[in-house]
């Protein structure tokens, strides 16, 4: 099934592909690509940018499955746990911050 074979493509790129390169990979006409995006999007399973390539307009397509912190989500990451502000509904005191403290000791732990 043209969706199955999209998807795989898309997810052995972590960096993202052009949405050209995946109508030439898959050998199908831009209607099909789109149509075939499309159902992959309204399922949540990839998702798409817009980008300037060669001088055009097109898309990069990453996949939306969960393949573990990238480089970037290292800074939020200490001793394995992210960092305890993300989405933390708590009234804050950061300096009386338990939770904050701990996870400071762990970069800390993680430097040493
Ligand atoms: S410092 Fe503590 S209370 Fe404030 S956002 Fe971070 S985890 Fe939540």
């Amino acid at each position: 099934m043209i969706e199955d074979e999209m998807f795989d493509l898309v997810r052995q790129h972590k960096d993202g592909i052009l949405q050209s390169s995946v109508r030439k990979t898959l050998e199908i006409d831009s209607k099909k690509c789109s149509r075939t995006i499309a159902k992959l999007m309204k399922n949540h399973l990839i998702r798409r940018e817009p980008e300037l390539a060669n001088g055009r307009n097109t898309f990069r397509l990453y996949c939306m499955e969960f393949t573990g912190p990238s480089d970037k989500h290292k800074y939020f990451l200490a001793g394995g746990v992210f960092s305890p502000c993300t989405g933390c509904s708590i009234e804050c005191y950061p300096e009386n911050c338990r939770l904050l403290d701990e996870w400071v000791w762990a970069i800390i732990k993680e430097e040493n």
